[in-house]
């Protein structure tokens, strides 16, 4: 036994006396139940943290504003018409009162209305905790039935003022089921989030809710656009290939082409004869609420990109890639082979081939059976190029996707998400690269929003 000095020997005898005496193990328990304890103080604290800065919030908001809440008060107390109530569902399905003022219908009620004033009053209820600033959206009895299994979890959160599927409605960014959205929210819920959808919400209200109901074919600065959701437009696609409806060529359209298309008479008369024309960015949804022509969603090919390749999997549909760099489609075709195996891919060939080379790409895609023709050169010379040789090309469906290639192929990093959703895409590419940018997005952005303003002002008039 090696040699122990008594100091040793006393802690040896110290911590057998700790982890076996009768004194020891309840020490031991006590400690482990005051750990415990704690965890759950943590716990308890972290799930109030968002109570209390909705409730601080809350009276930031009323402190100022503190005559029209007393009146409120005095109204509410007195049952007076203008306090209204509606019956809304909260928190674990539990039904509560949302108080509204009810305005009165002339212009100054109206102008309220507008500014949304009228819901001032839902700051008692968010003080009462029967709603958060940030949640899921606030519905009434009956909408979204809590029965159904995938729905059923946007109701462990109180609902809330400002909801993520809204922001992502007026940013007209593709949206999916509000119940997706809700459980996204749920799962990632936290206080950095609450405030980053609330910075959100800001830019979210200055576009305006998106519209569900809108002309299928509305007209922006002279060009025709097919007001489609995502979802419609890959169903649109599906619809022409599965009838062979001859060819069809696709365009989106963004600020900076309609500027290039006030310029350029040849791109606007592509865009006119076009099968579909999609907007895509924030510019154009503005510029459709500026000219009372909503926009319903932005139907970019980025983002179609994706959902189309979804939908075309395990058919025997064949697409072929033309256009950027050989490294970037070389990435493109790996990003499909890991996240869609089972899209056919007909052939690719980049985009910086010889002129006297283009017979030989055009002869090579003719021969390749492909259904759907995706063409990368940048807007609007791949718009051109489809519309020139589009009887040769023998595909069923062109489409020009500007930088797309760049983005899958992981050449270009695409914004995040929430850039995305606040319309705000742009700037990021500008960030990315300036020198080539900054003409078309800070000079090009002046321009387009001078044409809006000079279409809405004066040639209407
Ligand atoms: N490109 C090409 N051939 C050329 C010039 C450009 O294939 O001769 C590609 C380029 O590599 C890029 C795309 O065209 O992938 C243009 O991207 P950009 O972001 O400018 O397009 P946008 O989406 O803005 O229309």
């Amino acid at each position: 036994m090696p040699y122990q000095s008594d100091h040793e020997k006393e802690r040896l005898k110290k911590n057998l006396y700790r982890r076996f005496s009768q004194h020891g193990l309840m020490r031991l328990k006590v400690r482990r139940f005051l750990y415990s304890l704690g965890w759950i103080f943590v716990i308890q604290f972290l799930q109030s943290t968002k109570r209390i800065v909705d409730i601080l919030f809350a009276l930031l908001i009323m402190v100022p504003l503190f005559p029209i809440y007393a009146a409120f008060f005095i109204a509410y107390a007195m049952r007076h018409p203008m306090i209204r109530t509606i019956r809304r569902v909260g928190r674990w399905c539990v039904e509560f009162d949302e108080y509204y003022w009810e305005l009165p219908q002339n212009q100054f009620g109206d102008f309220l209305r507008q500014i949304k004033l009228y819901r001032l009053p839902v700051m008692i209820n968010i003080l009462k905790g029967d709603m958060s600033f940030v949640g899921p959206r606030l519905v009434s009895p009956g909408e979204m039935s809590p029965r159904e299994k995938a729905i059923r979890k946007r109701y462990s959160a109180a609902p809330g003022l400002i909801c993520l599927w809204q922001i992502r409605k007026a940013g007209n960014v593709h949206y999916g089921h509000e119940h997706e959205s809700d459980a996204e929210y749920i799962d990632n819920q936290s206080i950095r989030g609450d405030f980053g959808i609330l910075l959100r919400g800001i830019p979210a209200m200055l576009y305006g809710e998106g519209v569900d109901v809108a002309p299928d074919l509305i007209t922006i600065l002279n060009i025709p656009i097919n007001n489609l959701t995502m979802m419609e437009t890959i169903a649109w696609i599906l619809e022409r290939l599965e009838k062979n409806q001859g060819t069809s060529q696709i365009c989106f359209v963004n600020a900076d082409c309609v500027n290039i298309a006030y310029r350029q008479q040849e791109y606007l008369e592509v865009l006119n004869d076009s099968s579909l024309v999609l907007a895509d960015g924030i510019g154009l949804k503005l510029a459709g609420k500026f000219l009372q022509q909503q926009i319903k969603q932005n139907v970019n090919g980025t983002d179609l990109f994706p959902r189309l390749c979804e939908a075309l999997s395990g058919t025997p549909k064949r697409i072929y890639l033309l256009g950027a760099r050989p490294e970037a489609i070389e990435g493109v075709s790996s990003w499909l082979r890991k996240h869609y195996p089972q899209v056919m891919i007909a052939g690719m060939q980049h985009g910086y081939f010889k002129p006297e080379e283009e017979a030989g790409v055009i002869r090579e895609i003719a021969s390749s059976q492909t259904d759907i023709l995706f063409v990368a050169f940048g807007a609007p010379r791949q718009d051109l190029w489809i519309r020139k040789h589009l009887k040769f090309l023998n595909v069923k469906i062109a489409v020009g996707v500007g930088g797309l290639f760049d983005f899958y192929s992981g050449r270009i990093p695409r914004a995040p998400l929430w850039m995305r959703e606040i319309g705000l895409e742009w700037i990021y590419r500008l960030y990315q690269e300036p020198l080539r940018m900054w003409k078309r997005y800070i000079l090009g952005n002046v321009a387009f929003l001078y044409r809006v303003f000079k279409e809405r002002f004066f040639r209407r008039s």
